[in-house]
């Protein structure tokens, strides 16, 4: 029924938005429709919609919670819980959004699909009145139902029964953007046959999820969706803040999985700028043409088609890699930590000229090891750490996240040297003038 009772209601509105904590995660109330005495609908198959909801509900929050998102479920048992008291969960959650997981009911059995209710200011119902804050965030209760439908009947491939206003209890009694999720129909034949498959359900699951995340995507840190919770987060969040490093398939950084040596002198070279290295090194361009020319032939296992040939023949022709004794260079190779110590010495300090102590008593470097050296400086220096108080675990590889926290504090250790760095670049430039100032870098930046 329509009023002109929404006229009044939207002039009154006043919109809440909670500020958005950068990297924090986002909570979602994940609410499983009906439950203990309260069967919902029975299908024609004799199956119950509490128990459908409950086990949609419950993969949905697995999904979400690998998404980067904390979940708390209005019921995690077959419980009876009044809708009052699922609003009242919700408002106490605080959540960035709520949604309701139900399975439908029709008189008609060839009804068929898949809906999703949301709270509409524009189809308001008298005698159901909404929250303030509901008329107030239709719009936005109205966009996440629709992500959420798209993304659910693309996995799931029920019938598209559209986006539908309604004055349900739950989404129009709440505080932020709401949806009750219909996800198929109990009475019709096909659709409960569906309903009763373990995989199906998942694939519903599956669908809600990616129209959460479609809708809330500032929920995950960096905008990487497997790093919430890591040991590394901020250290990646922060790299991927100066475009240092980016993620995968899915924005997926993989911060467990081994760091190639493609991708780690892929960061290395936009951290120092091969090219402008090469350029100060090289006086002429025949002789960077000479040095180039040798990258290809050198290696047997290096091509233009690889997606780091690039950068390999500019970290080649700074002599920072020289490859194995069978000719190759192994640019899908895990990198080890030792590697990556001598290697990030080499294009930092140069090789082996500053003086060291044995900064910690690592067991498996000792000073005879190859890298050890490297090893202890960086160390010392506070860029490389064991992965105990005792061990280095040198000919390990190094993981992505290993990675991170490693660039991470390199980056914060040399962000003084840096400003030298540039007052030295723009001492040598003003030299010719001989009248600028050069005392305006600080070192305590
Ligand atoms: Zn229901």
């Amino acid at each position: 029924m329509r009023t002109g009772l929404c006229n009044l209601l939207l002039t009154a509105v006043v919109l809440i938005a909670a500020p958005v904590q950068a990297f924090a995660a986002q909570t979602v109330v994940v609410d499983a429709g009906h439950g203990g005495s309260d069967p919902g609908a029975v299908g024609v198959n004799g199956l119950y919609e509490k128990t459908v909801n409950y086990d949609i509900a419950t993969k949905l929050r697995q999904l979400l919670i690998k998404l980067g998102y904390d979940v708390v479920l209005t019921r995690d048992s077959d419980e009876y819980i009044s809708l009052a008291e699922r609003v009242d969960m919700t408002a106490r959650a605080t959540p960035a959004l709520f949604v309701s997981v139900h399975a439908n009911s029709h008189t008609n059995a060839n009804v068929n699909g898949s809906l999703v209710l949301y709270y509409d200011k524009d189809y308001p119902q008298e005698s159901y009145p909404a929250t303030d804050a509901m008329t107030a965030l239709s719009p936005e209760s109205k966009q996440l139902a629709s992500l959420v439908l798209q993304n659910m009947v693309s996995e799931a491939g029920f019938a598209d029964k559209g986006i539908v206003p309604s004055a349900a209890y739950v989404i129009r009694m709440g505080q932020v953007p709401s949806i009750l999720v219909e996800t198929a129909f109990l009475s019709n034949k096909s659709d409960a046959a569906l309903l009763a498959d373990e995989s199906v359900r998942m694939k519903l699951a599956t669908g809600i999820a990616k129209g959460i995340a479609a809708y809330l995507p500032q929920a995950l840190p960096g905008g990487f969706s497997d790093i919430s919770g890591h040991w590394a987060s901020d250290a990646i969040v922060r790299l991927k803040d100066k475009g240092l490093v980016e993620g995968g398939i899915g924005n997926r950084y993989e911060p467990d999985k081994p760091m190639t040596r493609a991708e780690w002198l892929t960061i290395a070279d936009r951290l120092f700028h091969f090219d402008t290295l090469i350029q100060s090194k090289t006086a002429n361009q025949t002789v960077r043409q000479t040095v180039y020319g040798n990258a290809e032939t050198t290696f047997k296992d290096l091509n233009g088609k690889h997606w780091a040939y690039e950068t390999f023949r500019r970290a080649i022709s700074l002599g920072y890699i020289s490859g194995y004794e069978d000719g190759t260079v192994r640019p899908d190779q895990a990198v080890t930590r030792s590697e990556v110590a001598a290697l990030l010495e080499r294009m930092t300090d140069g090789p082996n000229s500053s003086p060291w102590t044995k900064a910690a008593d690592f067991t498996d470097v000792p000073l005879t090891y190859w890298a050890s050296g490297s090893i202890y400086r960086m160390k010392q220096k506070g860029i490389l750490n064991g992965i105990t108080e005792k061990t280095f675990a040198p000919a390990r590889s190094m993981t992505r996240a290993e990675m991170a926290a490693m660039i991470d504090r390199y980056v914060a250790a040399s962000a003084t040297k840096e400003a030298k760095g540039a007052l030295t670049a723009n001492a040598l430039k003003d030299s010719t003038a001989a009248k600028v100032p050069v005392s305006t870098a600080n070192d305590s930046k």
